[in-house]
Formats: structure tokens, sequence, C-alpha cells
């Protein structure tokens, strides 16, 4: 099975055949921010003329939540222009082959999870610690997208109710005391304000107030894991994104979970896959999900 996937996020669109998690004739486009639906409609339809002919079913791994076919957010500010764009319906104007999507965190994680020994863990977790924080859950080897395509947004569940606001307008979201947005806001009102990456750089050379930027991270991203082992007995974590890959953070989040009680802890690893987990991932994900999709 040839698989059209396409990956949308809030800066770039990327577009690949997919066969049997081997990525080809990938190309890449800006995502459009003027007149940007529109575009967008426009886009699409350019895409799948170049592929024409190429592939059996659509799979799409898109930023924001998917519901029925329609993309939102949960801060639709966020989506700009395509707040509640029909991304099925678009596609759907230009082929009649199966079409199925998903979230790309969502996508990210199952892509991960193939990587992983199935047969011993039927319950697994991807956490993406980027600009924000995302997830994916793997359940009883399923992976739970949910009724509304919400399921796996553990960066809004909560740190610290007394923390900062959230960019989704709850108080002390993960995602607003881990995420690199929240490192950078950290920094504000220090004598040179600074990017996540140099905060890492002050953090490996010991540097007080970096540390403690990144251990308030760090330590979130513990709880996090944590709470989906009690919650759901997920038996592997595995951690991405430019926040959880850079040197040194794993092994923080490793050191605070290592002070809970041992009910709470579970395997937690490197993310293996870069950019293309969106891809590879909402192709697998589509592909053994078609039965339901053709219903
Ligand atoms: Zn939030």
């Amino acid at each position: 099975m040839r698989c059209l996937a396409l990956d949308i996020g809030g800066t770039k669109i990327a577009a690949a055949i997919v066969k049997e998690g081997k990525i080809v004739h990938r190309q890449q486009i800006a995502t459009p921010q003027e007149d940007a639906a529109e575009a967008l409609h426009q886009a699409i339809a350019q895409l799948l003329t170049d592929y024409d002919e190429q592939f059996d079913y659509v799979a799409v791994a898109s930023t924001g939540i998917i519901n029925q076919g329609i993309l939102t957010a949960l801060n639709p500010k966020n989506l700009g222009g395509l707040a509640e764009f029909p991304l099925k319906a678009s596609i759907a104007r230009h082929t009649n082959k199966p079409i199925g999507l998903l979230n790309d965190v969502q996508a990210a994680a199952y892509a991960e999870y193939q990587l992983q020994d199935q047969q011993r863990l039927a319950n697994f977790a991807f956490i993406t610690v980027s600009t924000g924080v995302g997830g994916g859950i793997i359940l009883n080897h399923q992976l739970l997208t949910g009724t509304n395509g919400i399921a796996g947004h553990i960066g809004h569940t909560v740190a610290d109710p007394n923390g900062p606001l959230c960019g989704c307008g709850r108080r002390g979201c993960v995602e607003s005391m881990a995420a690199g947005r929240a490192i950078e806001a950290g920094t504000s009102e220090w004598d040179s304000p600074c990017s996540p990456k140099e905060v890492f750089e002050r953090f490996r050379k010991n540097d007080e107030k970096a540390t403690a930027l990144i251990a308030r991270s760090a330590k979130a991203i513990a709880n996090l894991v944590a709470d989906l082992k009690i919650s759901m007995d997920i038996q592997k974590v595995v951690i991405g994104g430019s926040v959880g890959l850079a040197e040194g953070y794993l092994p923080l989040v490793q050191q605070f979970l290592n002070q809970m009680p041992p009910i709470y802890r579970c395997d937690i690893e490197l993310a293996q896959l870069g950019q293309d987990a969106g891809l590879v991932g909402a192709a697998y994900w589509v592909n053994h999900s078609l039965p339901n999709i053709m219903e």
C-alpha cells in the first residue's frame, strides 16, 4: 500500500509517498499565512495533483486537533486563518481514495511505537517537549485519538495550580512550566533574556538560574510521566522535541522520577525519529485503521 502522507505544521507542510515506513518523493512548502484558508485549499490541490496516481490512501498529521475532519486547536487563535479549516473535505475534492487524519504528535507517538517491542509494551506514551508540550498515548496497543481528537494533549494537564497562565487559558499546565517557550519566558527578568538553547548552555556550565529553569521543566515532565504511569499503567515513555532531546535533560527527568516511590516510575528514553515522525506515523496509523475508515 502506497500512502500520500501530509504533515501540516504551523510554519511548514511536508508531503511524501510512504511505503512500509520508507519515505520517497518528499517535498516541503511553507504553511500559508496570508489569506490562509484559500491558499491552503490551493496548496492541497497542487499536492494531490503532484502525487496523482501514486498512492492508495491519504494520511494527514496536523498541528492542532482534528475533530471530524475539521482543523481546530485548544487555542484556535494559534491557527490564525486556518481555524475551522475543513481539512478532510478539502482533500476529498481531489481524490476518492480513503483519507485518515490525526494530530501530528499522536502520529509521532504511533511512529515511535512501531520501533518498540509491541508484544511486551501494550501501554506506551510519547511526550514532545519543544516550543510547547505535546503527547500521544498508546493503550492496549491502540493509539488513543479520542472522540473529538483531543486524546493525548497531556501538556495541558496541571503541573502547578499556582503556575503561569497557559496559552490554552488554564493556569499552571505542564506546558506553561516545561516548554521551550516557558523556559524562554523564565529568562525575561534576567539582565539579558535568552533563548532556550542559551539557557541549556548555561545549565551545562552549572549556572544557578539556568539550572533552576531547566529543573522546573524536567520536574514537571517527571511528574507527568508518573501521572501517566499511575493513571494508565504506561510501561514506557519516549521523550522527544528540541528541549526533550537537549543534552542533559533526560538524565534530569530520570533523577526527579527516581525520587518518587517506585510504583510511579517507568522506563523513559529518548525519541529515535526526527522531523518525519509525523509523516511515517500517520501513514502507519491510517493503514492500520483502513478497515474502519472504509466502513
Ligand atoms: Zn494549557
